[in-house]
């Protein structure tokens, strides 16, 4: 079986559109407003199967962190080509490229920036805080030179910085909590709803618009945890009834990012927290993140620091600017059989619990 993982985003968008037109589900393409490095255009695909008054909803979401969705759209593309028997009365909701600028350019962010799972707030209210992600930690984790003197002095006073803080975990836990103040830094959550934000939240408002009953999400991710494994990280806060809704779904796969080992962190502004908003009165929602492991912690932020150079201070035209593309892609999808297989099982575990969920709402 050749593998369902297209990393360059019109391969993958042409791939996902033909399985959902075999599996005859009606489809919305919302473009957008830019285009890809290629020139192409960009669009977030919504494919729909079953009966738009159905009570109960599968989402599966992708790319909504761009390059990620090397790996979200393949898994939405194999549920297509697996054609999975879905109980009577549930919808079925495909969201290809959530954030197709990011996918088509090989970012975790959008066309601002900007970290769309940090972006899902209330903008009328006082932003967010982070006070140890000032400006002296943003400019050193995106120095003014990558390949020269300035990088190595970035690189060791941020290493002195999380010294002094009790060790290097330090900065994975104040980095990427986001930030509202540093556009061309990692994690920015944004100044205000962006494309992706306000596209994909009417896109579920209205497809899920009849929906009275239980509607199961996931969005795909990858860049978290261990090489090859997978934590469905839970939408809600512990004690709610989406997190307790959750456990029960799932069992033990779902975590919360306040749980001892997660490999999440606590953060504000996540897309799935703010679908449940998007849902009828009256539905209720089970949901979570679901992770897959890449490469190590500092592996995948020195490929972030690298993009956030490169879309700052560097240029598309010279050599590096290639290399740093395919460091991404390499951070955020392995192209490993092994990994792919384990990914695909994973994500078949999970998405069959969902299922089971929706048969017995
Ligand atoms: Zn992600």
């Amino acid at each position: 079986m050749s593998s369902p993982f297209l990393p360059d985003y019109a391969e993958a968008r042409a791939r996902f559109l033909d399985r959902a037109q075999a599996a005859n589900a009606a489809i919305a393409s919302h473009q957008h407003p830019l285009r890809g490095p290629k020139g192409e255009k960009l669009f977030m695909d919504a494919a729909v199967i079953g009966p738009a008054d159905a009570r109960n909803a599968l989402v599966l979401l992708s790319a909504t962190h761009g390059v990620e969705g090397i790996c979200g759209s393949g898994i939405q593309s194999q549920f297509l080509a697996d054609r999975v028997a879905l109980p009577p009365d549930t919808l079925l909701l495909l969201v290809h490229a959530v954030n197709p600028h990011g996918f088509a350019w090989s970012r975790r962010v959008t066309e601002d920036g900007v970290d769309l799972n940090r972006n899902f707030i209330d903008f009328t209210r006082p932003l967010p805080e982070n006070p140890d992600y000032d400006r002296a930690v943003a400019d050193a984790l995106v120095p003014p030179d990558w390949f020269g003197e300035a990088k190595g002095q970035a690189d060791t006073w941020l290493l002195n910085w999380a010294m002094e803080r009790g060790g290097i975990q330090a900065l994975a836990t104040a980095v990427p909590r986001g930030q509202y103040v540093h556009p061309f830094a990692p994690f920015f959550g944004g100044h205000g709803a962006g494309w992706s934000n306000r596209t994909v939240r009417q896109v579920l408002k209205e497809t899920l618009a009849g929906c009275s009953g239980l509607v199961a999400m996931i969005d795909y991710h990858t860049g978290l945890g261990e090489n090859g494994t997978g934590q469905l990280i839970g939408a809600g806060r512990a004690g709610s009834s989406l997190a307790m809704l959750g456990r029960q779904a799932w069992g033990e796969a779902f975590v919360l990012p306040s749980d001892a080992g997660t490999v999440s962190y606590e953060m504000t502004g996540a897309l799935l927290d703010a679908a449940a908003d998007s849902l009828p009165a009256g539905a209720r929602m089970i949901g979570g993140a679901h992770e897959f492991g890449t490469l190590s912690g500092p592996e995948v932020l020195e490929a972030l620091r690298a993009d956030h150079w490169l879309h700052t201070h560097g240029d598309f035209a010279a050599d590096y600017a290639a290399g740093i593309k395919h460091q991404m892609r390499t951070a955020f999808f392995d192209d490993s059989a092994a990994w792919r297989d384990s990914i695909l099982e994973r994500a078949r575990a999970i998405q069959a619990q969902a299922i089971t969920a929706l048969r017995n709402a």
